[in-house]
């Protein structure tokens, strides 16, 4: 059997993050990049899915574009609060 739990908050969050936050205003190591994952996460519910591997990214490309505008505010705002306290 090829499904899994998935918690489609973290999947979406990732891969926005794949796609943006190289064009952030920050540093842009793993470790900024995780800290900017966790705080978006503690901030969004989680949703968990069971799915085959694979179908969740194909679903990530029907999100509303109002939940990418909400997205990218989050985003922007928790990139401010990594930058002013970095941890390195
Ligand atoms: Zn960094």
């Amino acid at each position: 059997m090829d499904m899994q739990l998935r918690n489609y908050t973290e999947e979406a969050v990732s891969l926005y993050l794949d796609r943006w936050f190289k064009e952030a205003d920050c540093c842009h190591c793993d470790l900024c990049r995780m800290n900017v994952t966790a705080l978006m996460l503690n901030s969004l519910k989680p949703k968990y899915v069971v799915t085959d591997k694979g179908a969740l990214y194909a679903q990530l490309d029907d999100f509303d574009p109002q939940h990418k505008i909400d997205f990218m505010t989050l985003m922007t705002k928790s990139v401010a609060t990594v930058s002013q306290n970095p941890r390195h």
